[in-house]
């Protein structure tokens, strides 16, 4: 059985929870002071995601990268896949922030979308 220190961070209060694994399987977690702790050292221990965050390439417009995000977290093992097909992408007209840049992007069911508007 191995132990895992991890700290929640779902708000400020940051709990320090032990996690106890097996096999790659949460088996009992400690540490957490309400309900959203365990769900969080589960989701963090075997499926890890992270919303990506990224700049695009412009042609024509006003900057020359265009900062975007996914709408949702993303498998934390998508995230390299993910920032190599970012950079193939390339804007050419103007957005505002919270226009979809890709829909459905990847096949994940996430959307990559612009967090600043661009002329
Ligand atoms: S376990 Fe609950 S109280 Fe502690 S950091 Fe997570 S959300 Fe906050």
């Amino acid at each position: 059985m191995e132990n895992r220190k991890l700290t929640c961070i779902e708000c400020p209060k940051g709990c320090n929870l032990s996690v106890d694994i097996e096999n790659c399987r949460v088996m009992k977690v400690e540490g957490h002071k309400c309900p959203k702790g365990e769900p969080y050292a589960v989701s963090e221990i075997e499926n890890p995601q992270r919303v990506l965050t990224a700049v695009v390439l412009s042609k024509g417009l006003s900057l020359k990268m265009i900062p975007v995000r996914t709408d949702k977290p993303i498998p934390k093992a998508k995230i390299i896949d993910a920032a190599l097909a970012i950079k193939k992408l390339q804007i050419t007209k103007p957005v505002k922030a919270g226009d979809v840049i890709a829909g459905n992007f990847m096949g994940l069911d996430v959307n990559l979308i612009a967090t600043r508007d661009m002329t």
